[in-house]
């Protein structure tokens, strides 16, 4: 473990404006607005909706293994929960900042409406690089950051789940610390945990098998073959690789792969299995043997079927997008595609799957847990995947549906269906004065 003097922590409290090329708050409200303006949305409704309900930023003190403190920078948005408790995934990563935060939980307000599920949508995310840090260090940043934002925190009120760099045993601390707060265990208040404890058969692979879902519906609409279809993947953590498996057990040629190392290009296919084994031992894809490395810009525009961007936001943007050679795009990662790109590629007549569909089968299945931990009676996984499965493709064809008779996108239709289930429940419950 490098000596904390040599680690870069990057600790930016003060600044909440992102440094990418779009700011991600902007690029969801500018889709929001234009989703409202065909739902004839009223300006009440228009301005609710524009506002996170709660943002909380805290500092996360941690003693680091080699005797010294740092702290860190968290935060924790709850968008809306007219629908339900809010829901939304936990980041560790150095570029998270408020507005990135924000925007995530827009999406996931959005995203748990357009699968009807009775969830409102949260997200937060810690300013830090986990691949720097301990087990210990991680353990410490995971309990002392659920401290902080305990008071948002419960099965009733904010469920949080992995997101980029946070997986299972991060949950697991997260239940533990809450349990710990309110002297009794309670699974329910976090998703994504172990099966052992209260987590849910399925829920590990559910945003890749949705994405596989959501895919194999677009290729349908299109009146494409699933065999030999090509399918190129930008992200090879937990929904790029399982999309990849899953994909490839459907007879789809995974053609391309990247990390953030670089890609793999291999015009004959992939060996996924082969790939997952590579990276569990090596950590990364880089210097695989049986394919040609490419760089992560020149893998985006690669010649192919389907495109799944599964690592970042923004990487699909009005510089690259008049390159990119699919016929679909489905958006494993959360606002991989910048607002201004939607346009070039509606244009070119991509049909892009948007993230709010393409990656919600996680958070189905995240509510299928919720459901069991709260029953205490646990479901076999064939019960999950069908469940998952026709959740997933209703919504499609809800989606699909209404892009046809509002003639507009699948993103502006999937827009469509959420703040349209949203605003009635506000409607229905009234304005608490
Ligand atoms: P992860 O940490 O498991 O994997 C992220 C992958 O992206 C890694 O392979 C990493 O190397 C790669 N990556 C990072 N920066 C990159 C870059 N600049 N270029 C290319 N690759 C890069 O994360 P994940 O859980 O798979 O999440 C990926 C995306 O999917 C995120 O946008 C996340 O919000 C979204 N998402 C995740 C879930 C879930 O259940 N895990 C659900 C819905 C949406």
């Amino acid at each position: 473990m490098p000596h904390a003097a040599t680690r870069t922590w990057s600790i930016r409290p003060e600044k909440d404006t992102f440094l990418g090329a779009e700011n991600p708050f902007e690029s969801m409200m500018a889709r929001f607005d234009e989703a409202a303006t065909h739902l004839n949305l009223e300006p009440s409704l228009r301005k609710i909706l524009r506002h996170p309900e709660k943002q909380l930023i805290v500092a996360v003190p941690v003693l680091l293994d080699n005797g010294e403190t740092e702290v860190f920078t968290g935060y924790r948005v709850l968008y809306n929960t007219a629908r339900g408790p809010a829901k939304g995934g936990i980041r560790f990563d150095m570029q998270v900042t408020l507005d990135e935060v924000k925007a995530l939980a827009a999406w996931m307000t959005w995203k748990c409406a357009v699968v009807n599920l009775p969830f409102g949508g949260s997200k937060g995310g810690v300013v830090c690089d986990p691949s720097k840090m301990s087990m210990g260090e991680l353990e410490r940043l995971t309990r002392r950051y659920t401290a902080g934002i305990i008071s948002l925190l419960g099965p009733d009120s904010d469920v949080p789940a992995p997101d980029v760099n946070t997986n299972e045993r991060m949950m697991a601390w997260i239940m533990d610390t809450y349990s710990m707060h309110n002297r009794h265990t309670v699974t329910a208040v976090v998703t994504g945990k172990p099966v052992a404890m209260g987590g849910s058969l399925g829920r590990r692979e559910a945003t890749g098998r949705g994405c596989m879902i959501v895919t194999r519906e677009a290729l349908k609409q299109l009146d494409l073959p699933l065999q030999g279809t090509r399918v190129v993947v930008q992200g090879f953590g937990n929904v790029g690789s399982i999309s990849a498996q899953l994909m490839q057990e459907q007879g789809m040629k995974i053609i391309g792969a990247s990390d953030k190392e670089g890609g793999l290009y291999n015009p004959k296919g992939l060996d996924v299995n082969d790939l997952i084994r590579y990276v569990q031992e090596h950590r990364s894809l880089a210097h695989y043997p049986n394919a040609e490395a490419i760089s992560n810009a020149d893998l985006l525009t690669l010649e192919t079927d389907v495109l799944v961007p599964a690592a970042l936001e923004n990487v699909i943007t009005e510089e690259n997008a008049a390159q990119i050679r699919a016929r679909i795009i489905c958006e494993g990662a959360n606002g991989p595609t910048s607002a201004d790109a939607d346009a070039i590629l509606q244009d070119a007549g991509i049909l892009v799957i948007p993230d709010i569909l393409a990656n919600a089968g996680g958070v189905t299945v995240s509510y299928f847990e919720w459901v069991q931990d709260r029953g205490g009676f646990f479901w076999d996984l064939e019960t999950v995947n069908s469940r998952l499965e026709r959740i997933l493709v209703s919504s499609y064809q809800e989606v699909a549906s209404m892009a046809q008779r509002a003639k507009v996108s699948m993103r502006i239709a999937a827009y469509m269906v959420s703040i349209d289930r949203v605003a009635a429940v506000h409607r229905l419950r009234g304005m608490y004065a």
